[in-house]
Order: structure tokens, then sequence, then C-alpha cells
């Protein structure tokens, strides 16, 4: 293969923003439009690597668009192999506003760029070139379960799950209601959902301690499978005394930024399970390392959302719990993949395989 063919061309930088059908609360804030970060690069041969990030709130979105296009320039004439390379000259250049932080987020729509564009010039799906575990992960379904959906409109989305195929289903629970209410939804899931189906639940670190152990004790009793962020990601001692007090698996780390945090929180034994945000790692680079370190200590690993490109990560490592399916993206991609029977398979096509739709891309931009 000739040199000229993995050399960066061109990098560019785009927001969009996608309207939702239902507006929602997630973690005590409305929601109405999925916003993205989506970044493109272009090699000499004219394969063009696509990546983003996407986040339910518009806060900092153009921020993070325009340090990734700053830091878009910089890979022009990088080779496209060198994935850790421009990783690392990347988050160097900018390193004074990071680790972590608003520099990950610019990153992590770069980094997964390049991976696709890679794919793309070797022909080889991303989920082959990290080294292939398995061909399948087991998917949950975390959509369309917000505490402000009422309970008819909760039963009847997990009984769409379940049917499915789904074992299953993630609530979201909420940040100021009584924890006998809380307990109280987590019991018409479980009606719905049937005795085979876990029913997880999501507190999105709005809880104190104290209160944690309050609503921890009554939704354990209420039959909840798996209590995830009860407190703040930074009290790994809190976390661990959660995990010792519930039979339950206590689950996080969606808001870990870095290798450091999460050999701090694997260390501190805090959570049974720790589930990886690829945006906010800065990208499928750092993400195999942090994937590696919970092996090390024997700890399952999830992906946070965007289950489309998590499902490649997770089915290339021998920890990959579950990929959590909530498609952000399906206005502009042609190909979204769906599980099936409870199980989610990478698309077995060069790069990431997903396909842009692009006159839907042109609709939603900013
Ligand atoms: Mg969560």
């Amino acid at each position: 293969m000739r040199e000229r063919s993995m050399r960066i061309e061109s990098a560019s930088v785009e927001v969009l923003k996608i309207p939702v059908g239902d507006a929602y609360q997630a973690a005590g804030r409305p929601v109405d439009a999925n916003w993205h970060v989506l970044a493109r690069v272009r090699t000499s041969d004219g394969v063009e690597g696509v990546g983003y990030i996407v986040q339910p709130r518009g806060d900092f979105m153009r921020t993070i668009a325009s340090g990734a296009a700053e830091l878009a320039e910089h890979l022009v004439g990088m080779d496209v192999r060198d994935t850790e390379a421009a990783w690392q000259s990347l988050a160097r250049r900018a390193n004074w506003v990071g680790p972590g932080g608003l520099l990950h987020w610019s990153l992590a729509p770069l980094d997964i760029a390049i991976w696709d564009a890679l794919g793309k010039t070797l022909g080889q799906p991303i989920f082959r070139m990290l080294g292939c575990y398995c061909h399948k992960v087991v998917a949950y379904a975390s959509d369309r379960m917000w505490y402000s959906v009422p309970v008819d409109d909760l039963q009847k989305s997990i009984r769409e799950y379940t049917d499915a195929g789904y074992d299953g289903v993630k609530l979201r629970l909420s940040h100021t209601a009584p924890a006998a209410e809380q307990a109280e939804r987590v019991r018409h899931a479980k009606d719905a959902a049937g005795p085979d189906v876990t029913v997880m639940v999501d507190a999105t670190e709005g809880w104190s301690y104290t209160q944690a152990v309050e609503a921890g004790r009554v939704l354990q009793e209420a039959g909840a499978g798996w209590l995830e962020d009860p407190i703040d990601h930074q009290d790994y001692i809190g976390l661990g005394k959660l995990r010792d007090m519930f039979d339950m698996p206590v689950t996080g780390g969606e808001h870990y930024y870095t290798l450091a945090q999460t050999r701090e929180c694997l260390e501190a034994r805090a959570l049974d399970v720790i589930i990886l945000d690829l945006a906010r790692v800065g990208g499928i680079t750092p993400w195999r390392k942090m994937a590696a370190l919970g092996e090390a200590y024997n700890v399952p690993v999830c992906g946070h959302v965007v289950p489309e490109v998590h499902v490649h990560l997770l089915a290339s490592v021998p920890v990959g719990d579950m990929v959590e399916y909530m498609p952000r993206s399906t206005e502009i991609l042609q190909n979204m993949p769906e599980p099936s029977g409870g199980m989610m398979a990478p698309l077995d096509a060069p790069g990431h395989g997903l396909m842009l739709d692009e006159g839907a891309v042109t609709r939603f931009r900013l």
C-alpha cells in the first residue's frame, strides 16, 4: 500500500442539533435535542473517516467543536496508522486545559474519525483491528425510561423491550423524589418486565451518601438489580461502602476522564462494574487502556451510550460486559445497528461501518 494513501490531507468539524420527538427530563434537566460534534478526516486517497460525540444538551458543544477544529489542523500530514501518536500529540498540545475536561471532548470525535479512516484504508472493521474477542455483546435497553415518563408509558416501553428480547432495562431515578416513590416505580417496572429481566436503576449522581443508603435499601427490596451512580463519582470510599452494603451491583464510571482516575477507582474497589464513556475518556485510543485496567482488576467493563461505536470496543475485550442501547444518532445515519434478541453485533464493515445520511447532516447543521 502506498504511503501517501495513509496521510491525512484535511479534517473538518461541524455542530449538529437534532430535535428529539418527545422532550424529557434527564438528570434534572430538560432535554429537547441531541447535539453532535461531528469530525471528518480525509486521506489523500479520498477516504473519509467520521467520528462524533453526542450530548442531550447544547452547553459548550460549540466550544468543544471549536477546540476540535483547532486540534484538527494539526492532524494534516499525519499517518492514519499512527493513532497513538496522533492522540498524544494533540493531547500534549492542549494539555494545559487538561487532562480531561473539554480537551477530551474535543479529542474524541477526531480520534474516532482517525480509527474509522484507518479501518476504511485497511478494509477492516474496528473490532477486528483491536483484536476481536467476540462477535456479539449483551445489550440492555436504556431509552424512553426517564423519571419524567408516566408509569403507563414506562411499562409500555419495558414491554416493548422485553418482547424484543432484552434481558435488562434501565430506569433513571429522581434526584428529589422520596425513596418510597422511586421504589414503587421499580415495582411497576418489575411488573412489566417479568421475573427474568433485570431492572437496573441509574441515580445520575443525584444523592448524598445518606440518601443513597436509604434509597438503595428500598430499591433493592423492590427488586432493582443494578444501582448506577448513586453518589459523586469521586467519593470512592462512599461508593465502596455502598457496594459492601448491597447485594445488587453498584456501578458507575461514565464521569471519569483519565486513566489515573480509572485506576484510582479500581484500586479503591469502589465499583462492581465500570462504565466507560467513549467521549469523556477522549476516544478509542485511551478507552482500550482503561478497559485493560478493568481486566487487571477483574472488573467488568460497560460502555456509556453511543452503542454503535461502543459495541466494536466491547467486542474486542475479554471483560466487555454490556452495551447500553441508547440510540441518539439514528437520524443522521443510514444504518444505525440494532440489537437482536438482546445481543448487539458490531457492523462488519471497514471502520465503524456507520454511513452518514448527508441530507440529514445538512438539515441539522448549525
Ligand atoms: Mg448513567
